[in-house]
């Protein structure tokens, strides 16, 4: 057996420990003579998983006690019309960011509920840069304010968190959650796809301030409101018990690895290797301003598209896998997530460099 580089931008690489940690207990977990797919969600053992993945979660990012950890379905998809279905009451108005292709998404999908004023857009940077918040035009009383932390697509990431007094904050944070240290106190609620740095796709992940919790609308789907899923432990209906499961163990794998500290530091070397021989060439190109280069997503471009189809090639053949820009976008894009070695960025940097050697 050998496992690839894989720079999927998701469903992505999990860490391999993780998956053989997974396949040990495949058909007997913990000596119970079943697998974890088998259970009951509402027996003792598959309870103890899903307390102690949260458990695990909240110590990683030190969530305070008056939020709720939720897992959910749908995506992060189904959490763009889920907000404002909670927090959003008829006739009132939010406030959202419009960094890229995610942020247009919720936009598009909150409007269908109410007034969405958009209080700032990278369009006038061609999504390069984000707008500081000085150019922000937000609501007087808005509901809340949304925006995505990181832009999976375009490469666009907040180095800083917006501050909006005593109106909520609500986070799309899917592609970099868990990427670095984060202070919950400053959200009022945040929420993640499981399938970037999390686990396996199936679940997402909502942390939750209890004070927003039973603002929902009355037309609400009793499955998509917040407060049933947190009065039951978010067992209303029988949840994604193997992502659950799987996710439990990458938490439990990100403490091994010294928490969200010592992934910062890993995560921080990963993307200034690649930024810097993307800068340091002229046949690799990034046009995000330096300030608001994601972490986790690096798209590239290279000089002469009419080679990006041998340099795929050649990166499959050395398996270095999915390198292929999002269709809206084209050109390259590395998805370093957590679970994506400084190996695996070292060789896929030594690829770039011979590539460029062979061809420019
Ligand atoms: C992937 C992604 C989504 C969509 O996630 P789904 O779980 O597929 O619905 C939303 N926002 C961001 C920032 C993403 O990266």
């Amino acid at each position: 057996m050998s496992r690839v580089y894989n720079f999927c931008a998701g469903p992505a690489a999990l860490p391999e420990a993780v998956l053989k940690q997974a396949q040990s207990e495949l058909l007997d977990w913990h000596g119970k003579g079943l697998s974890v797919m088998e259970m009951s969600h509402r027996g003792d053992e598959f309870t103890s998983i899903a307390a102690t993945a949260e458990q695990d979660l909240r110590d990683l990012l030190g969530v305070p006690d008056n939020y709720k950890v939720l897992f959910m379905q749908g995506g992060a998809s189904q959490q763009f019309a889920q907000i404002p279905l909670n927090f959003l009451a008829e006739g009132a108005t939010a406030d959202y960011i419009d960094t890229g292709i995610w942020s247009r998404k919720s936009i598009e999908e909150a409007s269908r509920f109410g007034n969405i004023n958009v209080a700032a857009s990278a369009k006038e940077y061609d999504y390069f840069a984000i707008p500081g918040q000085n150019e922000w035009q937000l609501s007087k009383d808005a509901a809340y304010v949304h925006y995505a932390s990181n832009e999976t697509i375009g490469g666009l990431q907040f180095d800083w968190t917006p501050q909006t007094g005593d109106t909520p904050l609500v986070v799309d944070m899917s592609s970099d959650i868990l990427s670095k240290p984060l202070q919950v106190c400053r959200y009022g609620m945040i929420y993640a796809g499981a399938q970037k740095n999390i686990g396996p796709s199936g679940l997402v992940v909502a942390i939750v301030r209890e004070d927003l919790l039973g603002r929902a609308r009355a037309s609400c789907p009793t499955m998509l409101n917040y407060k049933v899923a947190a009065d039951n432990g978010s067992m209303y209906n029988t949840p994604p018990t193997f992502s659950w499961y799987l996710s439990g163990l990458v938490f439990k794998w990100l403490k091994e690895q010294g928490g969200l500290e010592a992934m910062a530091k890993i995560n921080h070397a990963k993307q200034a290797l690649l930024y810097q021989t993307i800068d340091a060439s002229d046949f690799y190109s990034n046009p995000v301003a330096s300030n608001a280069r994601s972490w986790m997503n690096v798209p590239f471009r290279l000089a002469d598209a009419k080679l990006d189809k041998a340099f795929l090639a050649g990166a499959d053949e050395r398996g270095l896998l999915n390198l292929k820009g999002h269709r809206s976008v084209g050109g390259m894009r590395a998805s370093i997530y957590n679970a994506v070695s400084l190996e695996a960025v070292e060789a896929l940097v030594a690829y770039m460099q011979e590539f460029e050697k062979e061809r420019a």
